[in-house]
């Protein structure tokens, strides 16, 4: 245990002891993003040295082929003068570094950038600044008050990150999955455990699933998708969303993540990644809800290859040595090939309904 791990286990008991146990989502949200001692508040965690490695941090490729998307987006759109680039949950920076990169040589685009990016974690906002620094970037803590221009949005393993509620179905009941103190009689008790309680919420009425499954719903998440859909419908653009995960809300998807090895959720509050499966399903919905085009679900392998990755790894390896080579070869191995990340993530479009067709989704 470290001191941010203790003074979360206090905050956390004080909340269960004062007003009882807490909802799977208010304990994530603590243990993630707590302004002082939250899991990426303090941490740098995307890495061999941190808990987790993401496309970006595997191969150039990922953020060069992310940047000619936009370039494509951007033509599409008959090249505005003005457009947003907005990034949700930039981790390092170095999808952004690499889009830009990328997109150097595309006349006029980078004159009509105004880059945004969403990160809540100051200590990632300064590892951004400096892999960024010869670009304007304009940082927000969270989506809201987007210039009113052409937008187009990236989120590489932003919505994994989302705090969710779990229900259960229970003796022909809905239950809601708690977290409290193992022991609440104990007043120093400092371990946590799940916990069933009984709820009524309205968005579970309509819900048919059977005697012992869960569901998962991040409000969260679909405030987010509510916003950047509408903003989308309003200004014209598109999004694109990447992240593990699966078309519908049942199941219970909730992992920890401590230096590359899956953990105990509800141990050292706060120095884990907790996580769980992005709903696609529910993401299509709120933004159908806007009136914006949501085409069919991909997956990575198919549309990192649709963008020609492959032909992108072969002039890339040219006057590479062996052991570059080795590397380059699986760092494209692991990005597209299906017993790796190519089938567990998924890809999903957003755009305006009135935009173009999006490259590598629909044409
Ligand atoms: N996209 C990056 C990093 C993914 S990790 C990559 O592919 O490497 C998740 C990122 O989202 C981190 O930058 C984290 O600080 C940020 N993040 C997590 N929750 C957030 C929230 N509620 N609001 C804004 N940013 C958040």
């Amino acid at each position: 245990m470290n001191n941010h791990t203790d003074e979360i286990v206090e905050i956390l008991r004080k909340e269960m002891l004062c007003h009882g146990a807490v909802s799977l989502a208010d304990y994530m949200k603590i243990c993630l993003t707590h302004h002082k001692h939250g899991y990426y508040i303090r941490n740098n965690p995307i890495g061999v040295k941190g808990d987790f490695t993401t496309s970006p941090e595997i191969s150039q490729m990922f953020g060069e082929l992310i940047g000619l998307w936009i370039a494509q987006i951007w033509i599409d759109h008959r090249r505005p003068k003005k457009f947003s680039l907005v990034e949700l949950g930039p981790g390092n920076g170095t999808l952004m570094a690499d889009i830009l990169r990328a997109t150097k040589m595309v006349e006029g685009l980078h004159s009509a950038l105004d880059i945004i990016l969403i990160e809540i974690s100051p200590f990632l906002q300064k590892v951004q600044k400096k892999i960024l620094k010869n670009f304007p970037v304009t940082w927000k803590p969270e989506i809201k008050n987007l210039p009113t221009q052409m937008t187009i949005i990236v989120a590489n393993e932003f919505f994994d990150a989302l705090p969710i509620n779990q229900y259960r179905r229970k003796s022909g009941q809905w239950m809601e999955v708690m977290v409290t103190l193992k022991d609440l009689n104990k007043l120093a008790s400092k371990e946590f455990c799940f916990q069933l309680m009984k709820t009524d919420k309205r968005i579970l009425a309509d819900l048919k699933i059977e005697e012992g499954c869960t569901v998962e719903i991040s409000t969260v998440m679909r405030d987010v998708i509510h916003y950047l859909s509408s903003h989308i419908q309003e200004n014209s653009g598109a999004a694109l969303i990447i992240d593990y995960g699966k078309e519908g809300n049942v199941g219970d998807t909730l992992q920890a993540v401590y230096k590359h090895m899956y953990s105990n959720p509800l141990t050292s509050p706060g120095q884990k990644d907790l996580t769980s499966f992005v709903d696609f399903k529910a993401i299509k919905t709120y933004a159908e809800e806007t009136g914006a085009i949501v085409p069919n679900l991909t997956n990575q392998g198919d549309f990192l290859r649709s963008l020609g990755i492959e032909e992108r790894a072969e002039i890339l390896s040219r006057g590479l040595n062996s052991n570059a080579l080795k590397l380059h070869k699986s760092g494209l191995d692991r990005l597209i090939n299906k017993d790796a990340m190519g089938n567990l993530f998924k890809v999903l479009g957003i755009r305006n309904e009135n935009s173009p067709p999006l490259i590598g989704l629909e044409t």
